[in-house]
C-alpha cells in the first residue's frame, strides 16, 4: 500500500498534526514524551520515532554497531574495527520496495544470509551468530517472508546466548506487537503509517541503551532519517486512539464488513468470493475473488486492470494474481466505498 499513500488518518490525528505545524517544539522533549507514551502503550522500556521503517532498519543496525560513541557514529558508514555482520535468515531477505539488504548496507554493515530461501534452522543461525565480527540478528515478521516460519523466540534466544542483540522488522504488525515483544527482542520496528494510520513514521521500541544509540545516530547517518514534529504528533495521536479502541468490537466490525462484501460478491454470477486469514496472524481476514472464466471473457488480470482505469481508481493486492486470485484489503474502507467496488466489478464482468 506504500505507493497509495499507505493509510488514511482520522480527523483527530489530522487536527493534531495541523496544530503541531503551527508551533515550535523542542524535538528532544517531544521524543522523550514519545518514548514514555510508546512505553505505556507497548510495555517496551523505551521508544523513539524516525522517518519510516526503512530508516529504522538502517538506524537500528547503526545503533547496535556504534552505541552512543560519537567517534563511531561520525565514522559511519565506515565500520572498520566494529563488528558489522548482520545475520538475516535467507527467507527474510525481503524487498518491500527496497531490498532489506540495502537498508543494512546503508549503515555500513554486511548482511549475511542464513539457511535457504525456504528454511533456516536454529542450528544454522547459531553457526553464523558465533562467527567473529557478527553484530546482531535481524528477523522480519511480514507476509512477504516466504518459506517455513522460523521460531522467533528460539532465534532471539540463540542470539542472546551468543551475546548479540536482535532486531525484528515488524513493519505492518502493530496489531501483533505484544507477540513480537514477547520474543524478548532488543528492538522492534513498526511503520506508523500502516495499520496504525498515522503520518509516515517509523517506530522503534526496545531497550533504553539501544534507543539512546538510535537517537545519537541522528547526529550522523540518521540526519536524513529523522522524524518531523508533525510525524511525532501524528504518532502520539494515533496511539492515543488505538489505546481507546475496543479490539473485540473492531474485529467484529471488520468480520461483518468482510462477510457482507463476500456475500454481495458471490451474488455476481461470474465470481466466487471467500475469505482468507492473514498468514502472519494479524487479527483480520481479507477477501479473495476468483473469476469464473466459463461465464465471462474478462480474466483476473483484466479485471484488476479495469478496476485501476476506472474513476475512482481501485487497487487490489496482486501477489496471488498468477493463481488467478484477487485479494481485497477492506480494513481501511467504508461501506459506501465497498458498494462502489462491487458496482464497478459487476460492470466490468460482462457475461459471455
Ligand atoms: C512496509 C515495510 C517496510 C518499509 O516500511 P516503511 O515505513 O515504508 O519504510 C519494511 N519492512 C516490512 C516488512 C514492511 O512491510
Amino acid at each position: 500500500m506504500t505507493p497509495l499513500g499507505v493509510s488514511r488518518s482520522s480527523p483527530y490525528i489530522a487536527s493534531n498534526v495541523a496544530q503541531a505545524l503551527e508551533h515550535f517544539w523542542l524535538i528532544d522533549e517531544l521524543q522523550q514524551v514519545a518514548s514514555r507514551e510508546l512505553s505505556d502503550w507497548t510495555g517496551a522500556r523505551a521508544g523513539t520515532i524516525v522517518h519510516c521503517t526503512g530508516a529504522a532498519i538502517t538506524l537500528s543496525i547503526a545503533a547496535v554497531m556504534t552505541g552512543t560513541d560519537q567517534q563511531n557514529i561520525a565514522n559511519l558508514p565506515d565500520v572498520t574495527a566494529l563488528p558489522s555482520k548482520v545475520i538475516l535468515p535467507a527467507a527474510h531477505a525481503i524487498n518491500y520496495g527496497q531490498s532489506i539488504q540495502q537498508a543494512i548496507r546503508l549503515a555500513g554493515a554486511e548482511p549475511i544470509l542464513a539457511g535457504s530461501s525456504h528454511h533456516c534452522s536454529i542450528c544454522e543461525l547459531e553457526k553464523h551468530l558465533q562467527e567473529p565480527g557478527t553484530s546482531c540478528l535481524l528477523l522480519v515478521s511480514s507476509r512477504l517472508v516466504a518459506g517455513n516460519e522460523i521460531d522467533f523466540k528460539a532465534a532471539v534466544k540463540a542470539a542472546h546466548d551468543a551475546g548479540l542483540p536482535t532486531i525484528i522488522d515488524g513493519a505492518a504488525q502493530d496489531r501483533r506487537l505484544a507477540d513480537l515483544l514477547d520474543t524478548g527482542t532488543d528492538l522492534l520496528l513498526l511503520s506508523a503509517q500502516k495499520y496504525l494510520s498515522a503520518p509516515t513514521a517509523g517506530i522503534i521500541l526496545g531497550t533504553q541503551q539501544l534507543v539512546d544509540s538510535v537517537r545519537a545516530n541522528e547526529r550522523g547517518i540518521g540526519r536524513a532519517m529523522k522524524a518531523s514534529k508533525e510525524a511525532i504528533f501524528g504518532v502520539l495521536a494515533a496511539i492515543e486512539e488505538r489505546q481507546t479502541e475496543n479490539l473485540a468490537i473492531w474485529q467484529a466490525e471488520q468480520a461483518e464488513k468482510l462477510a457482507r462484501f463476500i456475500g454481495q460478491a458471490n451474488e455476481i454470477p461470474q465470481l466466487e468470493a471467500f475469505s482468507i486469514p492473514d498468514m502472519t496472524g494479524l487479527p483480520f481476514s481479507r477477501a479473495c475473488l476468483t473469476v469464473t472464466r466459463s461465464k465471462t471473457n474478462v480474466g483476473a488480470a483484466g479485471l484488476v486492470e479495469a478496476l485501476k482505469m476506472g474513476t475512482p481508481g481501485i487497487r487490489v493486492m496482486e501477489h496471488a494474481l498468477r493463481e488467478e486470485r484477487i485479494i481485497f484489503e477492506l480494513v481501511p474502507l467504508h461501506e459506501t466505498e465497498i458498494a462502489v467496488i462491487l458496482e464497478r466489478i459487476s460492470e466490468i464482468l460482462v457475461p459471455k
